[in-house]
């Protein structure tokens, strides 16, 4: 068994397994091995239910106190009992397990798991797991996988499956020199492969994390930088002349650019009229005023009688351009000949899209990766742009740059990241950038609540609402889907989070919902409906967490706030905040604990993207790098560029060794990682969102 191995070759995944697995992009055995836990069940020891506080998982050790009661909801059995421990009873509640009846005999003493909740001062624990004292003890103080699942597959069922991949799976040779190995003291890949699904204590588990970091940082980094060498200081193909166009514009705009975007774009329209092919990265915060820039540049462009492209990481995102693209064109009359390009439009409109594009018709393509696709062929491309970059593979942005002769390359990203990781992460990119927000925008008003104050932020998006304007609700889950194993705190779904609010909002309030398993036709749609204001409560996934610009829309709330890194939630409230009225952030959080609300209030002192991220990680304990991600930058699997930087500096020097050493990989002693980067090569260009 080897990585490329389907997954069918397991025991016990047959036809049905493999379509629930596909849905996890789990196809072969590498896939799965690859598929890290999301997070891990200690089962610590038992506490004394006297102790134990709400929105907690763990056991206790008590004796059935009370007779079970049993009765029927519809028709679902519902089974109640008491049970106590010397410092105080406990409710614990389970669903169609009648079964379970005898075996809770007043006296006899179980361990019962699961999650406290309170009802006034009962504390309960719903639908706890039930294990004899001897079959706990073994248990304690090992940590378990808990995966990623979908409806249909069990935790139970991928640990064995991962259990016997792990078995029988041909490890490849390691592949870094013992040397290596020593000096960035890093656990063999093997060890680390088997112990991130199965540790053994938390110190190995935190050290086969890091080798695994390294290891996708390394190749993401081996391949930027062999990239980089090929567009090193290329001459300037496509020299621009300013025209009038991009200062009459200016002057017809109903704002005037921010200093720092006037900076920027002087930069900007430098390059293009200088020696060099441009190569120019700018960053700047959530609302900061990027698209406009990236226009002028687009605009330039075009009226020197070239092709610009610019490509955006989501279709929503990519229509939202096109259509800002058009208002533009209608209101100021510019020389842009648009075309839009993304996957979902039908074979007639794509077939069309191609020949403007490729008989120079079109001078500005926007799109999605649909830009890349070897059907788009251009015919005078000078310019690529892409929006969000840290969500697309830097291969990606190549393969666009190769649909041209040495086009200029604009990069924007709103990740903030202090300038030495950018000028790892981005090679030798120059770096510009926006840091001002527009004149008059009024300051977010933040607060952070627990799931009680909801009837209150309905009655104020209610309110909202009927003064005109339009609300976010941000859900983790898509549906309901498989639940942990271990019954974890229950995280809402948009699908269910959606109906609810129709029924308790107003009749006349309009909800839909959004995330990104829909088709891409009702994505579209919907996000149409709500940028025309036909939609006032739009309730999404963090889909929309990039680029979306509804600047009528002033209410976020997000709900299970506690299980995004502030770095995501920042930028999830940059969707608000954009137009002229106040905004308003509210911040639910699924569970009580001090530290969570503490987390939280971050973000309501600061608005600084970078200093969020940073307070965000003095505040959290290596434990806590399994769960949570930073933020949804850079599609790495595991590692994260904040609190992972010391390992992606390691593999930053390690990689400029090696290309000092041997570059293409010749030495015998290299064969191993040859072999290693070239099945990591596939990884790097498609993983990226
Ligand atoms: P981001 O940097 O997050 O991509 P956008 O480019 O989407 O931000 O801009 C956010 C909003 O701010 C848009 O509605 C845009 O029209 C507006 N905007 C951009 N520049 C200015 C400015 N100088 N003054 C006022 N509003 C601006
Ligand atoms: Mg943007």
């Amino acid at each position: 068994m080897d990585r490329n191995t389907p997954i069918t070759a397991l025991k016990g995944v047959g036809e049905k397994t493999e379509k629930l697995y596909e849905k996890l992009d789990i196809r072969t055995i590498g896939d799965l091995l690859c598929a890290y836990p999301a997070d891990y069940d200690s089962f610590g020891a038992p506490v004394k239910i006297g102790q134990a506080g709400c929105g907690e998982i763990c056991a206790v050790h008590a004796a059935v106190s009370g007779i079970p009661n049993e009765r029927y909801v519809r028709k679902l059995h519902i089974l109640n009992v008491t049970v106590w421990d010397g410092t105080d009873s406990l409710l614990l509640t389970f669903f169609n397990m009648p079964f379970l009846k005898k075996a809770l005999k007043r006296g006899s003493f179980y361990i019962f798991r699961g999650l406290i909740s309170s009802h006034g001062t009962q504390k309960q624990m719903e639908q706890p797991r039930i294990f004899s004292l001897e079959d706990y003890s073994k248990m304690t103080d090992r940590l378990l996988p808990r995966y990623s699942l979908t409806r249909g597959l069990t935790n139970q069922a991928v640990q064995k499956c991962v259990r016997q991949a792990l078995s029988f799976y041909v490890f490849e040779p390691e592949c870094y020199g013992e040397e290596m190995l020593r000096e960035y003291a890093l656990m063999g890949r093997r060890e680390a492969l088997e112990t991130i699904h199965f540790p053994t204590d938390y110190d190995s588990l935190i050290q086969a994390r890091k080798r695994l970091v390294f290891d996708e940082f390394f190749s993401f980094l081996f391949f930027m930088r062999k990239n980089k060498e090929a567009s090193d200081r290329l001459p300037n193909g496509h020299r621009m002349l300013e025209t009038a166009d991009t200062a009459r514009f200016l002057e017809q705009l109903p704002f005037p650019l921010t200093d720092a975007q006037r900076k920027v774009w002087e930069e900007i329209r430098t390059d293009l009229a200088g020696p060099f092919c441009m190569n120019r990265l700018v960053q700047g915060d959530v609302g900061s005023g990027k698209t406009i820039v990236a226009l002028l540049a687009l605009l330039m462009t075009a009226a020197n009688g070239y092709q610009g492209a610019m490509m955006a990481p989501t279709e929503v995102l990519a229509m939202q351009h096109f259509e800002t693209v058009q208002e533009y064109i209608r209101k100021y009359g510019l020389v842009f000949r648009p075309v839009l390009l993304v996957g979902s439009m039908t074979a007639k409109e794509k077939r069309e899209a191609y020949a403007e594009i490729a008989d120079g018709r079109a001078n500005l393509i926007v799109g999605t990766h649909a830009l890349i696709q070897e059907k788009a062929v251009y015919q005078s491309l000078a310019l690529v742009v892409t929006d969000e970059q840290h969500r697309f593979g830097v291969r990606q942005r190549e393969t666009l740059a190769r649909k041209g002769e040495e086009p200029h390359i604009l990069v924007m990203s709103a990740t903030p990241i202090p300038r030495t990781l950018a000028i790892i992460l981005y090679g030798d990119l120059h770096i510009s950038v926006i840091d001002q927000l527009p004149a008059h925008r009024l300051p977010i008003k933040n607060c952070v609540v627990n799931t009680s104050y909801r009837p209150k932020a309905y009655q104020f998006i209610a309110r909202e609402v009927a003064a005109g304007r339009q609300v976010y609700v941000i859900c983790p889950q898509v549906d309901a889907g498989q639940e942990d194993a271990e019954g974890g705190a229950a995280m809402e779904n948009v699908v269910d989070y959606a109906e609810k609010l129709k029924n308790t909002l107003p009749p006349s309030v309009q909800v839909a919902y959004l995330h990104g398993k829909m088709r891409p036709g009702d994505k579209k749609r919907i996000m149409e409906e709500f940028a025309a204001q036909a939609i006032d409560v739009l309730v999404s996934t963090t889909v929309i967490e990039v680029g979306i610009n509804v600047p009528n829309a002033t209410v976020m709330m997000v709900e299970n706030a506690e299980r995004f890194g502030l770095a995501q939630l920042h930028q999830l409230r940059g969707r608000v905040g954009r137009g002229v009225h106040q905004s308003y952030c509210i911040f639910v959080s699924g569970n009580e604990k001090k530290e969570t609300m503490e987390r939280l209030e971050i973000l309501n002192k600061s608005n600084d993207g970078f200093l969020i991220a940073s307070e965000d990680l003095k505040l959290r304990g290596p434990g806590e790098l399994f769960g949570i991600r930073q933020s949804g930058a850079f599609a790495f699997r595991m590692g994260d560029i904040y609190s992972d930087a010391p390992v992606l500096k390691q593999a930053s020097r390690a990689v400029d060794k090696l290309l000092k050493e041997d570059p293409e990989l010749e030495r015998p002693e290299n064969a191993a990682l040859r072999q290693f980067l070239s099945g990591a090569a596939r990884d790097v260009d498609f993983r990226s969102i």
